[in-house]
């Protein structure tokens, strides 16, 4: 199928694509790498009138980190964060997670601005995003707010972004001494979305028990969904693997009732495989956090 016929803007500043988003708002879109939106408007799933790309605007594409933390610009493509240094020594569950993104064409073009932008159930980013304690800049023509992740995400395809808003940069908090991150994903073999992907982020205390978990599922339910129930388990502990496993186990509790049955996989084998990438994912960050 062909999409529905539009109007292309190439705005090479913020303020002109701020300027057309607000002009055209429910008409309009923001198109980044369009791995997403264009195949929805050839199924005509999306049928904006307007199109505004914003792959002009360079301002978008930086990538930095200081004490605070890591700032990465919502142009930034999974290819330029997977290689970047300072990702991967910052958040290196981010750079693992955007390297196994799709193949080597998606993840040239495809970006972080609109992976979390468009909140696909089984997209790798939004669980890196919810356990990295990441916040979105969301600016308009008149000012920007701060998101955070767990206010991010609302239901299948729909976030807290408002129809003038764009992401024009995420923020991670620095994880501090003794933390380490990592993702784990058992991917589609076609597309290589997550039939269930795992992102956990853990810090360890001086004497080697576990001071703050965070852990997110992303492919099993309708959004990337924290796993409190296995943080809760985790913290306060020795992460031995029999702690990590008795914490895994939990890992799709939160989801119960919102577990996706498809013809990728039914909703058992999909909560069994979340508890499988809980504990890769789990264990991988303690090792990185010194344990
Ligand atoms: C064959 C194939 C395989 C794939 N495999 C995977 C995979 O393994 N893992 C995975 O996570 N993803 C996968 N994807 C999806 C891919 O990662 C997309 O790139 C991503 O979901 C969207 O990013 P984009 O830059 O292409 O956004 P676009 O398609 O340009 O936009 C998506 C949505 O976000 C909005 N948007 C974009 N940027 C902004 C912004 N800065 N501010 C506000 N709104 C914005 C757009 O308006 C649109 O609604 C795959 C896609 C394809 C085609």
């Amino acid at each position: 199928m062909v999409s529905n016929n539009f109007e292309y803007f190439a705005p090479e500043t913020f303020d002109e694509a701020a300027r057309l988003l607000a002009k055209y708002r429910d008409d309009g879109k923001i198109v980044a790498g369009g791995y997403s939106l264009i195949p929805l408007m050839k199924l005509r799933l999306a049928s904006p009138s307007v199109l505004i790309d914003i792959g002009g605007i360079d301002e978008l594409r930086s990538i930095t980190s200081n004490g605070g933390g890591l700032s990465v610009g919502s142009m930034a493509t999974y290819y330029e964060i997977s290689r970047s240094a300072a990702v991967q020594s910052a958040a290196p569950a981010l750079a693992e997670a955007a390297g196994q993104v799709a193949d080597v064409q998606v993840r040239n073009r495809g970006t972080i601005g609109g992976s979390l932008a468009h909140s696909d159930p089984a997209g790798d980013l939004p669980a890196v995003f919810l356990a990295l304690g990441g916040t979105i800049v969301a600016k308009t023509r008149r000012g920007s707010r701060e998101i955070a992740a767990d206010r991010f995400f609302v239901d299948l395809l729909t976030t807290a972004l408002r129809p003038t808003e764009i992401i024009t940069e995420i923020r991670f908090p620095s994880a501090g001494a003794r933390s380490g991150s990592a993702y784990a994903k058992f991917a589609n073999k076609a597309s290589h979305y997550a039939v269930a992907g795992v992102a956990a982020l853990v810090t360890l205390g001086a004497d080697g028990t576990v001071t703050d978990a965070r852990v997110a599922v992303t492919g099993v339910g309708s959004k990337a969904t924290r796993a409190k129930r296995t943080e809760r388990i985790l913290k306060g502990k020795e992460p031995t693997a029999s702690v990590i496993r008795r914490a895994s186990d939990r890992a799709a509790v939160e989801l119960a009732g919102d577990v996706t049955d498809d013809i990728h996989a039914s909703a058992e084998y999909r909560e069994h495989l979340a508890k499988v990438m809980a504990e890769n994912a789990i264990t991988s960050a303690v090792e990185r956090a010194g344990g």
